[in-house]
């Protein structure tokens, strides 16, 4: 391992200024994916500033609903009895996510920065786009891996089936932000400039030519907070996660879905799904032709039919065709 810096702050401004002065800067929250990924040299920083005495670990009601620090811990939320009552789904989606120990470690902040599981991405000595950008070109000998990318034509049983790009055919990990895509959250992030917001469904991106960049953050920037706005999905919302065991695994497919239901009709629909592409993948489409019809198995299967519009499989992860929709029908 290369020898780095690490730093201790109290302050935001003083973690953006640690942040700015070493290129290769990364903000150590609960550490659960970043101690991983310098210990096998995917990363190799230069220093780590290390935030957790900041003042961000707080929830706090608000009047528009809930704001979330970026340092509360994945266990806390999960457990939080707001959270449970008015966002369920949330609750649901946090507990379906690796294991009590990591739970209680991870905070909300590093949970949207975590990388793919993608295995090539890890094991240094296999093509990688993300790991190795292909600006730096197809050089073997680089410390990080050459470029290329070792799933499309490898195993890619655990890969995307939306949204995959040439280059780069990952997906995200995250249970937490398929239903805070679903909840429609959104992100507050601190730069040395000053403080932006920025709906949660902009803030991961999909991989393009550029799969070496996971999200819209500027280099530097610090997420503080997420805000969840009140809703009336909490009677009618679930998370559906199909994975190899029933704990401590990432998903093959899962759905987050929430209804506002008056009788059997449907108000508002939301649906994003997990374990099929790059980001948190939303349907709107799907969420159009739910509104205003009456809840039955059918209509359920007809949304599922619609949402697989351009889905496409690359060989070994041919059964998320049709495991998603039958994902989306359970939940
Ligand atoms: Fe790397 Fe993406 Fe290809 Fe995996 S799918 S090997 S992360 S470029």
């Amino acid at each position: 391992m290369n020898p780095f810096q690490y730093v201790r702050v109290s302050s935001s401004q003083s973690a953006l200024t640690a942040h700015a002065k070493e290129k290769g800067s990364y903000f150590l929250a609960g550490g659960t994916n970043l101690i991983d990924l310098v210990k096998r040299e995917v990363i190799v920083p230069e220093k780590l500033v290390d935030i957790n005495k900041l003042p961000m670990a707080t929830i706090e009601e608000i009047s528009t609903g809930l704001r979330i620090g970026a340092l509360v811990k994945n266990s806390t939320l999960a457990e939080h009895e707001v959270v449970k009552k008015h966002f369920p789904l949330l609750s649901l989606a946090l507990n379906a996510g690796a294991s009590a120990q990591l739970r209680n470690m991870a905070t909300v902040g590093g949970n949207m920065m975590q990388r793919t599981r993608c295995s090539y991405f890890y094991e240094t000595s296999m093509p990688c786009n993300k790991r190795s950008p292909l600006e730096a070109g197809p050089d073997k000998n680089q410390p990080n891996g050459p470029s290329g990318c070792g799933a499309l034509e490898g195993v890619n049983r655990m890969h995307a089936i939306f949204g995959g790009s040439s280059k780069c055919i990952a997906v995200h990990p995250s249970d937490m932000c398929i239903a805070l895509a679903a909840l429609e959250a959104t992100v507050q992030i601190q730069g040395l400039k000053g403080v932006r917001t920025i709906s949660f469904a902009d803030f991961h991106r999909l991989p393009g030519d550029t799969p070496q960049k996971d999200n819209t953050l500027q280099p530097g920037e610090l997420i503080v907070s997420i805000e969840l706005s009140s809703n009336d999905f909490a009677q009618h919302s679930h998370y559906v996660k199909v994975r190899d065991r029933s704990s401590y695994a990432f998903a093959l497919v899962s759905a987050a879905v929430a209804l506002e239901m008056k009788g059997k009709t449907i108000q508002q629909a939301r649906l994003a799904l997990g374990g099929v592409a790059h980001k948190p993948w939303r349907l709107p489409q799907v969420e159009s032709f739910l509104r205003g019809k009456t809840a039955s198995e059918a209509v359920f299967k007809e949304a599922a039919q619609l949402a697989m519009q351009g889905a496409k499989g690359y060989g070994h992860n041919d059964f998320k065709l049709t495991l998603t929709p039958q994902t989306i029908i359970q939940a």
